[in-house]
């Protein structure tokens, strides 16, 4: 029963075996898989995977790092797109600092406002991504209030994980969590009430060990839940059936 709330196949690292691996998700255990859009292509490869897979839902959205031309039209497309019964979620959307010659911080701010908004407008949850935007992604959160979403990939400190907690959000953990230096992602999933976890694998990145540096997939994401079980000092069949609720809950499926 492992849901893995985020991954990529429609990335052209899938391109070859796509189909393949999709089918052989089963047999890992997956039953549920939100395919997460990062462009306006993405979104709707996102839809057509959602379309062609029972147990594929998609998000539509796009990634601080692809707004550079964005227009309002495109907004007009995703928010088309948005109405279709397999899309749950508006993302991955947010800030991302970490390349200094990447979008502008000022687009990439009107374009995650202005995809909140249209979240909003269709009561809609967020996939947030926000990496090194030194606590811009978080004010932007909360001076919109925005209470329903997840914080994915988490990379912050404990104390961060707690204020989005307290806006309402959940924070989902990628096998970033396996990673021998992981720390400050262990003290920050020890933070998270377990009722607000989600386990992803952001496949094809991020492999869990011992697969990293690997091509990730949807099967991998037991390496996180088993990982986060140890954290939480609970069986692994136990972590799998709270992360499964949760993004069952997230997602309204
Ligand atoms: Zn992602």
């Amino acid at each position: 029963m492992l849901f893995d709330t985020h991954a990529h196949f429609d990335d052209e690292r899938f391109d070859a075996d796509r189909d393949a691996m999709l089918e052989q998700m089963k047999d890992f255990g997956v039953t549920n898989i939100t395919n997460i859009a990062s462009s306006m292509a993405s979104s709707r490869r996102s839809v057509e995977l959602a379309e062609k897979y029972d147990f594929v839902y998609a998000s539509v959205g796009v990634h601080p790092s692809e707004t550079e031309n964005l227009t309002e039209t495109d907004m007009e497309e995703l928010r088309r797109l948005a109405q279709h019964p397999k899309v749950r979620a508006i993302g991955e959307i947010g800030l991302d600092y970490h390349y200094p010659d990447d979008v502008a911080p000022d687009i990439q701010k009107k374009w995650f406002i202005r995809q909140l908004d249209l979240a909003q407008e269709l009561n809609m949850p967020v996939i947030i991504h926000d990496r090194d935007s030194k606590g811009d992604s978080l004010e932007i959160l909360k001076k919109m209030k925005i209470s329903n979403g997840v914080v994915h990939c988490f990379s912050g400190s404990a104390e961060t994980a707690r204020e989005i907690i307290k806006l309402g959000m959940m924070i989902s953990f990628t096998g970033v969590l396996t990673f021998k230096n992981a720390r400050r992602a262990i003290e920050a999933c020890a933070a998270v009430p377990t009722d607000r976890l989600m386990i992803e694998t952001d496949c094809p990145y991020m492999a869990p060990e011992p697969h990293r540096g690997e091509r990730n997939h949807s099967g991998y994401v037991r390496y996180v839940a088993e990982k986060m079980a140890e954290i939480k000092g609970i069986s692994y069949e136990e972590m799998v059936d709270i992360t499964d609720r949760n993004a069952k809950r997230f997602f309204g499926i």
